[in-house]
């Protein structure tokens, strides 16, 4: 009852599917992965990937003449995308923008139909853009980096953060690193959850620096994995689980559990040929209770940094 009130005001008409155009262009280059291909792979997962995207700004990866070409970033709504909602928000230079929220699934196939292969929201939602719910270790390994090393690091970090009484879960990119991400309920002030996560990765740098690194110049990174803690910002995004990649194989950003990290050979092993059947055959969501933990930085609230 409550939707139906909320969209007899919305200005928009009823949240109906878009239809596909071009379905026979080949999206994945390398691949041959068409539209319909891209199209048939987010209306299998819908259910999956639409609680990690509905209600949280969102930019998206698009790829209009496939993925040799330019793809683009694109962080706000654009002329045509009629479905998909907008969410006005404060920009950094201080003016505002229009940023993309969806908000069903009808809002997600408008922005497939519009190219979209990639989907990044940020870590907290439209109606409370101010206040983090996810924190996200994005480990990015240098060259050289074994992944054996990265699944290292991402135990390590796992227990790390369950010294600071922080359950985190785990995802594998679909590009070269993993995702270690800690779910914060009630949320935390962005000044407060970059600190937080800046302190950690710079902890480990300092603790370990043959293994970490807590500055993004590439050039430092050789044979170290570098803690990536600027996920972590208003406006600040990471890929959505779920999501596809636009590279080669169409991999996918899979969420994974703790025990399965052990048998994983890479970050790009999951794609858009074999998810949607690994889901079928899944017993358990790895990522149950991520969104009903409580836990939370407050206790770091008044302390230096969040070491
Ligand atoms: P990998 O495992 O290969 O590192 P990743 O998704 O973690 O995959 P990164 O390059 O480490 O890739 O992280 C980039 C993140 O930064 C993206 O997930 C995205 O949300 C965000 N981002 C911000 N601006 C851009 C941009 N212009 N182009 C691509 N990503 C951007
Ligand atoms: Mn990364
Ligand atoms: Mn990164």
């Amino acid at each position: 009852k409550k939707a139906a009130r909320r969209s007899a005001r919305s200005k928009k008409a009823a949240k109906e599917m878009p239809s596909l155009s071009s379905p026979t262009k080949v999206l994945f280059v390398d691949d041959g992965i068409t539209k319909q291909d891209v199209w048939n792979y987010y209306t299998a997962i819908m259910d999956y990937i639409l609680p990690e995207i509905v209600g949280r700004p969102l930019s998206v990866i698009r790829c209009p003449v496939g993925t040799a070409k330019a793809c683009f970033f694109q962080k706000h709504h654009t002329a045509g995308m009629e479905i998909v909602d907008t969410v006005r928000l404060k920009e950094e230079s201080g003016s505002q923008g229009d940023y993309l929220v969806v908000r069903e699934a009808a809002g997600l196939m408008e922005l497939v139909q519009f190219n979209t292969l990639e989907f990044h929201p940020w870590g907290s939602h439209a109606e409370s853009p101010d206040r983090a719910d996810r924190v996200v270790f994005d480990l990015d390994p240098g060259p050289g980096v074994p992944f054996s090393e990265v699944k290292k690091a991402a135990t390590d970090i796992r227990s790390k953060l369950k010294q600071l009484k922080l359950e985190s879960f785990l995802r594998v990119s679909g590009g070269k690193g993993l995702h270690v991400v800690v779910p914060l309920r009630p949320g935390c002030d962005w000044e407060l959850t970059k600190r937080f996560a800046k302190g950690f990765a710079e902890a480990l740098a300092e603790t370990e620096p043959d293994r970490f690194l807590s500055k993004a110049t590439k050039s430092l990174r050789n044979k170290r994995i570098f803690v990536d803690y600027l996920r972590n910002g208003r406006g600040a995004t990471a890929v959505a689980s779920y999501s596809l990649r636009a590279r080669p194989g169409a991999p996918v950003a899979m969420p994974i559990s703790w025990t399965e990290l052990s048998k994983l050979q890479r970050a790009d092993t999951f794609t858009l040929k074999t998810v949607p059947a690994k889901l079928k055959r899944r017993r358990k969501d790895p990522w149950e209770g991520i969104d009903t933990l409580k836990q939370n930085l407050s206790r770091w609230a008044r302390k230096p940094s969040g070491r």
